[in-house]
């Protein structure tokens, strides 16, 4: 009895793999490409352009939309439409205080965003007043800009931060007056056509090329701690007047393909 118990289970097993086998077989005959085929279309060459040091700008890979060159405000406005109010100087641009916020003339779903700041010197108050600003994608979810070197705020709210959602995983700021980067991924909520939420955002980030979130999920907009409400696919990217003199350069997107 216990013979043919294991005959039976190792005939089921059998049975088991060959419908897994010819599964997996079929799915990979139904691909358009085949492994290693050399008439597949080759990704368009892009120059990957180059992150600004200490002593240089930086440039955008070819294929970006470049949102700032270092030369004007063009690409920018205040949230009325009117010219933005924030100072240009020699290949950056800085935060007026009390002018508000700026956004992008153009608006922004899914995408590759890259964007260097840094911090004023020396530095001028404490925990979130200090070197406050923040990139906010779509003007609804905040990635916090903020002077976190040796100095303290809640977690949630240092740089690299979702903002009150998810503290980054780990401080990798630069001193105030060096320049820093932040790279980041974001997949904006889709939204059925009744507004319900079908998935929320997602965003990956990392600061000076670490990094600091990985895929999380928002939970809404970071302003409001509110649930999502339906909004459209895409919308401008917002940088935030916190009162404080911090500056910009090398601002550019590259827009995500859905592939969905
Ligand atoms: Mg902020």
């Amino acid at each position: 009895m216990k013979k043919c118990f294991h005959v039976l289970t190792k005939t089921l097993a059998l049975l088991f793999f060959m419908i897994g086998w010819t599964h997996s077989v079929a799915a990979q005959t139904e691909q358009k490409w085949k492994s290693k085929d050399r008439n597949r279309p080759a990704p368009a060459a892009v120059d990957p352009g180059m992150p600004g040091t200490e002593t240089s700008t930086g440039r955008a890979p070819s294929d970006a939309i470049v949102l700032f060159d270092g030369k004007d405000l063009a690409q920018w406005t205040q949230k009325d439409g009117s010219p933005a109010k924030w100072k240009v100087v020699d290949g950056y641009f800085e935060v007026v205080p009390k002018t508000k916020d700026i956004i992008t003339k153009q608006p922004f779903g899914d995408m590759q965003l890259h964007v260097e700041f840094r911090e004023p010197a020396p530095p001028v108050g404490e925990d979130q007043d200090r070197g406050n600003s923040g990139v906010i994608i779509m003007g609804l979810y905040e990635i916090q800009v903020l002077d976190s070197y040796q100095s303290k705020t809640y977690p949630d709210g240092q740089v690299g931060a979702v903002y009150g959602q998810y503290p980054p995983l780990v401080n990798v700021s630069r001193p105030p007056g060096q320049w820093q980067t932040y790279d980041i991924i974001f997949h904006a909520p889709r939204f059925d056509a009744s507004g319900k939420l079908l998935r929320p955002a997602h965003v990956t980030v990392l600061q000076n090329g670490v990094l600091v979130q990985d895929n999380v999920e928002i939970h809404g907009p970071t302003a409001t701690g509110k649930p999502y409400e339906a909004h459209a696919a895409k919308l401008p990217l917002e940088l935030q007047d916190h009162n404080h003199p911090v500056r910009f350069r090398n601002i550019w997107v590259r827009e995500l393909t859905d592939t969905e």
